[in-house]
């Protein structure tokens, strides 16, 4: 693999089997126990990594079996946390806002034990995965700290613990996602504080996914987030955020999405394949990852899929092409 050029990846979560998405409903009404859900969360672990396998992907994810939403995740392993009432989010989803109550400690490793299980059932490589400590303030209430910065840095505090633990578990590629980053533009600079906290002490390669929302806002800081690779949805702005790459150079590997995760429709190999080649204009082929927009976690097992096919069979595609480029005549 070491010298293939765009590898693929995705962003971190798949749809749920339907046998796994009523154990959960299962057990939300105390009609499952914990050890009964977690084994079926470690056998849609496992066949989501077969599956991504099959399709050929080159960097794996755990695909997030064990998870509801990214930040109640770890505000709920987290001390200092209490989940707070139902709020409104995006469309018509619901959910409970954590709120920072008082200062956070991590207990013990959140997602350790999830990296190793899915680790051990493949040689290719599998993502760490975390929410970045911007994010996790900006989607709660603080009621602890003097300042949103304070927060921010106490949250990079116990990420960067978990990071460092990934690492030391063997990771290779840790994410540590930051949606919220262009929510307040003027913030930006707590948010790069805050991660340069989280990735100081790491060797392994770093990433950030940030997707909808004014990333023009943010252009060209980001590039100052202390991060390897960005991994940015694309194919749902139509690539208009590859524009900002011809006034400011971007300088770090972009993970680029190719397919919109937001419809059931997925596009063709040739559109996928045409989103490649304009992120070549900018980036090169050794520092550009193909993968979806954004999780797939709203989509069912079948459409995940059938999305990623799209990813690979696009760069499969473009590898070629670039090939005989390479080969002369
Ligand atoms: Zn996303």
């Amino acid at each position: 693999m070491s010298d293939q050029v765009l590898l693929t990846t995705t962003v971190g979560s798949f749809g749920k089997p339907d046998y796994l998405q009523k154990a959960r409903n299962a057990n939300a009404r105390g009609k499952l126990g914990e050890a009964e859900l977690t084994e079926l969360e470690r056998r849609a672990t496992e066949e989501w990594v077969r599956r991504q396998e099959r399709l050929d992907l080159d960097i794996l994810v755990d695909g997030e079996m064990y998870r509801g939403d990214m930040v109640a995740y770890f505000a709920e392993r987290l001390e200092g946390f209490r989940i707070g009432g139902l709020v409104r989010s995006y469309g018509n989803r619901y959910y409970h806002k954590p709120i920072i109550a008082a200062p956070v400690r991590r207990p013990k490793p959140m997602t350790v034990e999830w990296f190793r299980f899915t680790q051990s059932l493949t040689d290719r490589p599998v993502k760490g995965m975390l929410t970045g400590p911007y994010t996790l303030l900006d989607w709660s209430y603080n009621e602890a700290y003097r300042t949103r910065r304070d927060a921010a840095l106490a949250l990079a505090e116990v990420v960067r613990q978990e990071a460092e633990d990934l690492q030391a578990a063997g990771a290779r590629y840790i994410q540590i996602d930051e949606p919220a980053i262009h929510a307040r533009p003027e913030e930006i600079e707590i948010a790069i504080e805050a991660m340069g906290v989280v990735t100081q002490n790491l060797t392994a390669k770093t990433i950030s996914h940030i997707c909808y929302g004014d990333f023009a806002a943010i252009y060209p800081k980001v590039l100052e987030l202390p991060v390897d690779q960005l991994d940015l949805a694309m194919a749902n702005y139509g690539y208009r955020w590859l524009e900002l790459f011809d006034r400011d150079r971007f300088t770090k590997e972009l993970a680029i999405g190719i397919v919109d995760v937001h419809s059931h429709e997925t596009e063709s190999v040739a559109t996928a394949a045409e989103g490649i080649r304009r992120g070549l204009r900018y980036v090169s082929k050794e520092r550009l990852l193909p993968h979806p927009d954004c999780g797939l976690k709203t989509r069912t097992v079948e459409e995940s899929e059938e999305k990623c096919r799209v990813v690979v069979e696009a760069t499969k595609v473009v590898r070629r092409e670039l090939a005989r480029q390479a080969t002369p005549a």
